[in-house]
């Protein structure tokens, strides 16, 4: 049987989980308009302000001009393309792997990867807070599958201890969690799954471009060879354009167009893309001040905000959740924020905890102090006024 469509989301509305698309009438930016008005957004994984950047966009208009809009075929048929190998190079330049294999997007990343890494006989162990798209990818794959509690290292050893002998297993965690702001513990990770002979994935979506000295992700932050974890990411948050990729060795990228569904079965992502997401790591190299204003922005807000009595996350990165607790707070503050001129999604479960729901904050390069200001005025105002602090 169906589902009762309009009875599931009117229970939602009642726990004040449902949720609504609104359109921004405007490019990703740090200004959104909605509903005929200008928000300060705080909303967008943008972090670098390279979605609407000029010298992308004219990357991605000239691309459009020489190899026209759609890839016409699946990267194994016609679909490949200069740009799509290009970028491959470039990745695999700027992440220090040997071979770089990209995707429509991460969440097909995900799930083109992680089921064909590890067969029935095998374990998975991921981190309990893992993104959506990799705790599908988890129970897509036949092998075993369990989770261990958040950045938890002596969790994990207790589950590596208890396999059967020579077990093959795969240890998933995040680089940046995507909700919590938080990093990893890497480097013991790390430690783990060289002792115990485990493999170590990481998904660096909030990492790549924003962590590390030049930016390389959370592994060039905690000081790993990247040789040591396997790694896949995303272009569509600090690379400001569209699709995923798996880091690794040539051999695995031979294996993945070999054997990947979500590689083989699909049409290549449209050149222009590529393109766009080649200068934009172009753009990274080229200019690290723009990683050092988008840290400068995020300790200037974190600080304030913290000083003011705002309860976070164990944040260390540009995404600020402040807990509210309850989605109906979550909600309410919000919509209090939306009516002042300050755009800050609430995230409620399941994509967080229960009783962990929360406002999420992302900082990006491009903000102005004068626009951070005006976050804090009125974010201090909206928070006394619900008696938060
Ligand atoms: C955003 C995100 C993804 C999905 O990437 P898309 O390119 O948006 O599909 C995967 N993993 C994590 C941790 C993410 O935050």
């Amino acid at each position: 049987m169906f589902p009762d469509f309009e009875q599931t989301v009117k229970n939602l509305e009642a726990l004040h989980l449902r949720r609504q698309l609104r359109i921004v009438e405007s490019p990703a930016d740090t200004i959104a308009a909605i509903a005929g008005r200008e928000l300060i957004s705080m909303a967008s994984n943008n972090y670098l302000g390279l979605a609407n950047h000029p010298a992308i966009k004219h990357a991605a208009i000239e691309a459009i001009e020489q190899w026209g809009v759609g890839a016409g075929a699946a990267r194994l048929l016609s679909g490949t393309m200069p740009p799509h190998q290009q970028l491959e190079e470039d990745l695999a330049r700027f992440k220090h792997v040997e071979a770089v294999l990209t995707f429509g997007t991460g969440y097909t990343t995900n799930i083109g990867l992680i089921p064909v890494l590890i067969d029935q006989d095998g374990l998975i162990l991921a981190d309990r807070y893992c993104h959506a798209s990799l705790i599908e990818a988890c129970r897509l794959a036949k092998a075993k599958f369990r989770v261990f509690h958040h950045n938890d290292p002596e969790h994990l050893e207790t589950l590596l201890k208890k396999r059967k002998k020579d077990c093959q297993t795969l240890v998933v965690t995040e680089g940046v969690f995507s909700m919590d702001g938080d990093l990893s513990p890497l480097p013991d990770f790390a430690r783990l799954c060289q002792h115990y002979d485990a493999t170590l994935l990481i998904d660096d979506a909030h990492g790549t471009g924003v962590m590390g000295e030049n930016g390389r992700g959370t592994p060039e932050h905690f000081g790993l060879a990247p040789q040591d974890i396997l790694q896949m990411g995303t272009l569509s948050k600090a690379i400001g354009t569209s699709g995923g990729y798996v880091a690794g060795t040539a051999s695995l990228k031979e294996y993945l167009i070999n054997t990947s569904k979500a590689f083989i079965y699909t049409t290549a992502p449209p050149p222009a893309i590529a393109a766009a997401a080649s200068a934009a790591i172009e753009a990274i190299r080229n200019a690290p001040d723009r990683q050092q204003r988008l840290w400068d922005n995020r300790n200037f807000l974190y600080a304030e905000l913290k000083s003011m009595g705002f309860q976070f996350t164990n944040t260390e990165s540009p995404i600020l959740p402040i807990i509210v607790k309850s989605p109906e707070t979550a909600s309410q503050m919000s919509q209090k924020l939306f009516e002042a001129g300050i755009y800050v999604p609430a995230i409620r479960p399941p994509t967080v905890p229960k009783g962990s729901s929360r406002l999420r904050l992302t900082v990006s390069s491009e903000h102005t102090k004068g626009q951070l200001r005006e976050v804090l005025a009125t974010i201090q105002k909206v928070g006394k006024d619900m008696r938060l602090i």
